[in-house]
């Protein structure tokens, strides 16, 4: 958590319009060293002060370069009211917390005359548990010199920092398995019942939030938050949010697939392992093993592994239909991990004077057993039940019984848009073909203003969108040579320079290998090096070629000439035998509609926007995208990509390529 301390904003900022504010020769244009007048900006900014004035929600899509955290917090500012603003990345909080807050108090309030109180949060994996520390310092039960030196490493900062946030701790690696073991997660936290809950970091955000005018959150945190006040009916002290009518949701794209995760429920054998690993550690601590308890954890330790075992074989996601029978072939180990749940719950609740963690861990062991329950036997039909096999640490394959909402519609319209007075959706891909139809049927978001901002860039003279008409499907085998021979010779006009970027991680490392020794310039492949260390080699790195996947196609940000082409393989449609995207197509196909064209056109549309958004990221930008399948020019649904796309200059001619190029 971080804060800035501060009362409430005055009414001085009524006293300038927003015209005033954003228009040539205002406030912005005398504040700002880079001030443009961006007519999308102030539309923006006005449709959200009559949303927040009239409690109405609203939905508007305001392309890259709106410059539309401005056009958000102005309005919200003004309006005096305690607002929650949710993103979908961290660098976009940290823009908002670091840069354009305190650029606004500077700008409105230039003889600090007022103050904002605005709080940051981040998710509780990422502050201390302070109780955790303390019981490690009492008995440190380290493995090796690596985790002996974290362990100085925190406890030495616990005494100084104010916020806990680990991301002070610089030299602590991303993948600190210390940390693991002393972050401050719900599922082992006392709540009040801890010995430090007066002075716990979680404790202290909570205050902090409950004064702040502007919360800031991530997708992640809003929808757990929202979830676990739902599953407690409303309970006072249930979540770490406060109430608030405003929400302003900022990457709204990401929303259904965030919550479809946090109002869904998932077990797996890694989640039992955490509870047997904290119990065996608690119990060692506080000098309470018994052999009953023992033969309490080796049991379940057994029954977990015999069934999990059981479940889809395979790395992967898959669905999970035939449960009933499952259970009449597979009824015995579900029931064993079951009992095995129950009888480590009972020897936990039966010992004597215990401390309060033991509470915590029997509720852990009782809430796993409910959910398994749940995910083995409900027969609730707006879920969908699947497995998933992943590696974890220490390549460990870890295995998950999910069940997921097919639509989260109905359950963000009652306990989000039924109960806010005031939501607004924004993003720079929200629209398909013009409309927000599809995204307020996904989302449940009935009543709604909406807007589509005109673009800040002059797409048609920055950019052009190049479509070969005679490659062949990409779905058939002969695509990839055809198209690594192509992206050579693309990548010759633009001296490298680009993003090529792919739909499967298949088709990658098949053209990636064509192309090794056939370029002649750097290659970077995903994988090689973690995603952020990637992109500053690509930025630092002269004519490099990136080839990735689908994390690439979201929130990377390469300004300049370093950036000049990108090329996406394939129309990036939903993997349709998904578990989670077939149960979608069969329930709006069972209820009469048409699955592919209401939710797998407009998510391919929303997708393929998002990539193609990696090129144009300022004004003096400038290059080319590249979209290796025609299916967009031959088909009946290619029309709807092509009207939802901004109006690049487009061509099927790969002499006007060159000539784009000046060559
Ligand atoms: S209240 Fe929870 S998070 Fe805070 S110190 Fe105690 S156990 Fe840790």
């Amino acid at each position: 958590m971080a804060s800035t301390s501060q009362p409430a904003p005055s009414g001085a900022t009524k006293d300038v319009s927003l015209y005033q504010f954003f228009a040539p020769g205002g406030v912005l244009a005398r504040t700002h060293p880079a001030y443009e007048f961006r007519r999308g900006q102030l539309q923006m900014a006005q449709a959200v002060e009559q949303a927040l004035q009239e409690k109405r929600h609203l939905i508007v899509e305001a392309g890259t370069g709106t410059g539309k955290t401005l056009a958000y917090l102005l309005p919200v500012i003004r309006s005096g009211k305690r607002v929650i603003i949710s993103t979908g990345t961290k660098n976009l909080q940290e823009q908002l917390f670091y840069k354009d807050i305190p650029f606004l108090e500077q700008a409105l309030f230039p003889h600090r005359e007022g103050k904002l109180n605005v709080c940051y949060m981040k998710g509780r994996n990422n502050y201390l548990c302070r109780k955790k520390l303390y019981d490690l310092t009492d008995q440190p039960v380290l493995s090796g010199l690596e985790e002996i030196e974290h362990y100085r490493a925190i406890a030495a900062w616990e005494k100084t920092t104010q916020t806990g946030d680990r991301a002070e701790l610089a030299e602590l690696p991303e993948a600190s398995a210390l940390w693991h073991k002393l972050d401050a997660r719900s599922d082992t936290c006392l709540g009040q019942k801890c010995s430090s809950w007066e002075k716990c970091f979680i404790t202290e955000m909570h205050r902090r939030a409950m004064e702040s005018d502007i919360v800031i959150v991530n997708h992640h945190l809003f929808f757990a938050d929202l979830a676990i006040k739902q599953s407690s009916d409303g309970a006072p002290d249930a979540g770490i949010l406060p109430d608030v009518g405003t929400v302003i949701f900022d990457e709204a794209h990401e929303l259904e697939d965030v919550a479809g995760n946090y109002f869904g429920v998932s077990v797996s054998n890694a989640r039992v392992e955490e509870l047997c690993r904290d119990v065996e550690a608690s119990l060692q601590r506080n000098r309470m093993y018994t052999a009953a308890l023992s033969g309490a954890l080796k049991s379940l330790r057994e029954r977990s592994q015999f069934f999990f075992a059981l479940l889809a074989a395979g790395e992967g996601r898959f669905a999970f239909e035939n449960r009933r029978e499952f259970l009449e072939e597979n009824g015995d180990e579900f029931m064993g991990l079951q009992q095995a749940l129950q009888r480590l719950g009972a020897e936990l609740a039966n010992i004597p004077s215990k401390p309060e963690e033991i509470f915590n861990f029997v509720r852990r062991a009782q809430e796993l057993q409910v959910q398994l329950g749940f995910l083995m036997e409900s027969e609730d039909h707006n879920t969908v039940f699947w497995v998933e096999r992943r590696r974890g640490g220490r390549d460990r394959l870890n295995v998950f019984l999910q069940a997921t909402p097919i639509d989260v519609a109905p359950i963000l319209k009652k306990c989000l848009f039924d109960s806010l007075e005031c939501a607004v959706l924004t993003s720079a891909t929200l629209a398909v073909g013009g409309g927000f139809e599809y995204i307020r049927g996904r989302l449940g978001l009935e009543h709604a203003r909406e807007s589509v901002l005109p673009s800040h860039f002059d797409y048609s003279s920055q950019a052009i969108l190049y479509v070969p008409p005679d490659l062949p499907d990409p779905r058939t085998p002969q695509f990839a040579a055809k198209a690594a021979d192509l992206i050579r010779r693309l990548l010759e006009i633009t001296r490298g320079r680009a993003f090529v970027l792919f739909t499967s991680y298949a088709q990658m490392n098949d053209v990636h290998q064509r192309l090794l020794g056939e370029l002649e310039f750097p290659m970077l492949l995903q994988g090689d090096a973690p995603k952020s260390a990637l992109l500053e080699e690509f930025r630092l790195t002269p004519n490099a070629v990136l080839f990735a996947t689908s994390s690439f196609w979201q929130g990377v940000d390469v300004q300049g000439e370093q950036l000049s082409c990108v090329i996406i393989d394939r129309l990036p449609f939903a993997v349709p035998s998904d578990p989670v995207v077939a149960a979608r197509v069969k329930c709006i196909d069972a209820e009469g509609g048409n699955a592919f064209f209401q939710y797998q056109v407009p998510a391919a549309v929303i997708t393929l926007k998002q990539g193609f958004g990696r090129l144009i990221r300022s004004l003096r930008d400038r290059g080319l995208l590249v979209l290796l399948d025609n299916r967009i020019l031959k088909k009946a649904y290619g029309r709807v990509f092509v009207e939802s796309l901004p109006n690049y200059l487009r061509t099927t001619e790969i002499r006007q390529v060159e000539e784009f190029f000046g060559l």
